[in-house]
């Protein structure tokens, strides 16, 4: 039996609760294998300084180092303290030696290096603690340990059939050997070399990845709430723990917001059918949320809503466009060239694409591009939020959307798009950003906690 444990930053952000997470690993009676993201805040505190034009690099490092080494004093005694030292310093003077080139800066893959540095001492920090309590365990990176990835800039995929050659080869013999590798969650390394991020809180898509590359028995996201719940708790303070989930409901709601999973995080489990469990690092005696395939029935009518922000939608005009499929599909392939499209709308007359912000110009110009004489326009909405409700079978539920829709009528929100239909566990709508906590609070209370 193989556990993967992934502990997120808060529960490896300080020396208690390093601890705790040390505790958690050895308690585990499978062969593990842990993967960390790094200590809270430093993530961002190496963002802002790449975004800062002004950036004094010697006080960006000495708070850095700061900011681990306090930590350390506090973990380890003098004996323990040197060993730690020596290997940081490694690491630090290699971390400095990236940024000291200015060549560095101009590679596209730079923001990536930068941005997963942390990972790096948070890593070595829990495995010399580990160590330090008698227990054998190692550091690994996303290089020493084989995670692959594909992909742009700052949004990569775990390229799985590597990521599972590297696990046999480097991750496998360490297990067999009786000792625990801490392994860098946030990227993998592309084909050149270089580490490639996926995507902001991507250490639990690189645990699931991580999991299905060592065919493990389970996959343990340990953060710092009781479960997957029904909301998130900072937005709607009466939310409850769900106990268990299907991977679907999971699925569509990390995808559509739930901060508490990366948006990618089911699928590599999913297809190796790998439980995953969601657990509190501070409170691990509680029971959690189990997601798997198999679920009961329950009569409830929604289990969860959660919403995703920064959002557009752009709308193409065309007089009849549904009786001119090669019109739709030609903007089908421009819109092609964005990340995400998070949701499509048709009507006899208009084609609407839900979008990220930061993609209206790339699906502009594609949109722009098309020469069909009889595109009559492009109107843009932005500021708008997706909204995704999921319960069981919700499409089988009759005139629940309705009820879902009078609940958002009666709080004097718009509803600026709808995508009903093409999963039966979520019902997506989008409404204006300024209603979308409203509309969240508006659900959970009359559907979820059960309050008029
Ligand atoms: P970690 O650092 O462990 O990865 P995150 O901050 O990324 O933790 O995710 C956990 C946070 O996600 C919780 O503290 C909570 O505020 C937020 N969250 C948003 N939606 C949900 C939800 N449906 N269930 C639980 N937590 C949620
Ligand atoms: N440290 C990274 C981030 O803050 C990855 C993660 O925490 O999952 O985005
Ligand atoms: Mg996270």
């Amino acid at each position: 039996m193989i556990t993967v444990l992934k502990f997120g930053g808060t529960s490896v952000g300080s020396t208690e609760a390093l601890k705790r997470v040390a505790n958690i690993i050895i308690a585990e009676k499978d062969d593990k294998v842990a993967v960390v993201s790094a200590m809270s805040g430093i993530t961002n505190f190496l963002v802002s300084a790449l975004e800062d034009k002004n950036v004094d690099l010697e006080d960006v490092f000495f708070k850095f180092e700061e900011r681990h080494m306090n930590v350390a004093k506090e973990l380890f005694d003098e004996e323990h303290l040197a060993l730690f030292t020596k290997e940081f310093n490694e690491r630090l003077d290699e971390f400095k030696t990236l940024v000291a080139d200015k060549e560095n800066w101009s590679d596209p893959f730079f923001k990536d290096n930068v941005s997963s540095q942390g990972e790096r001492f948070s890593s070595l920090m829990l495995a010399h603690l580990i160590s330090s309590m008698g227990h054998k365990s190692v550091a690994l990176t996303a290089e020493t340990a084989g995670v692959y990835a594909v992909g742009n800039p700052l949004s990569g995929s775990c390229d799985l059939k590597k990521t599972s050659i590297g696990m046999g080869m480097n991750v496998k013999p360490i297990l067999e050997n009786d000792i625990i590798p801490i392994i860098t969650g946030f990227y993998g390394i592309n084909e050149d070399g270089k580490p490639l991020t996926f995507g902001r809180g991507g250490s639990d898509y690189a645990a699931s990845a991580i999991g299905n590359a060592l065919d493990a028995d389970v996959i343990e996201i340990w953060t710092d709430v009781d479960g997957f719940m029904s909301a998130d708790p900072r937005l709607v303070p009466d939310a409850v723990v769900i106990e268990e989930m299907n991977y679907s409901e999971a699925g569509e709601l990390a995808y559509f917001g739930a901060k508490v999973l990366h948006p990618r995080t089911i699928e590599p489990a999913r297809m190796k059918h790998i439980p995953v469990k969601i657990k509190n690092s501070y409170r691990p005696e509680n029971p959690g949320t189990l997601i798997h395939n198999f679920r009961k029935k329950r009569d409830e009518l929604l289990k969860s809503v959660a919403m995703k922000a920064d959002l557009s939608i752009i709308t193409i005009r065309s007089g009849e466009i549904a009786y001119r499929p090669k019109l739709m599909a030609k903007a089908m392939e421009k819109i092609g060239e964005v990340d995400t499209v998070y949701g499509l709308s048709t009507s006899l007359s208009t084609m609407a694409f839900l979008v990220h912000n930061n993609d209206v110009p790339l699906a502009l110009s594609g949109l722009r591009g098309i020469d069909f004489e009889d595109l009559e326009g492009i109107d843009i909405k932005s500021g708008v939020t997706l909204i995704c409700a999921v319960g069981d079978d919700l499409l089988d539920r009759n005139g629940f959307s309705g009820e879902v829709f009078g609940a958002i009528k009666d709080i004097g929100a718009n509803i600026e798009m709808i995508s009903e239909g093409a999963s039966d566990v979520s019902l997506n709508f989008v409404v204006p950003t300024e209603s979308a906590a409203d509309v969240i609070k508006v659900l959970h209370s009359r559907f979820i906690s059960g309050g008029q």
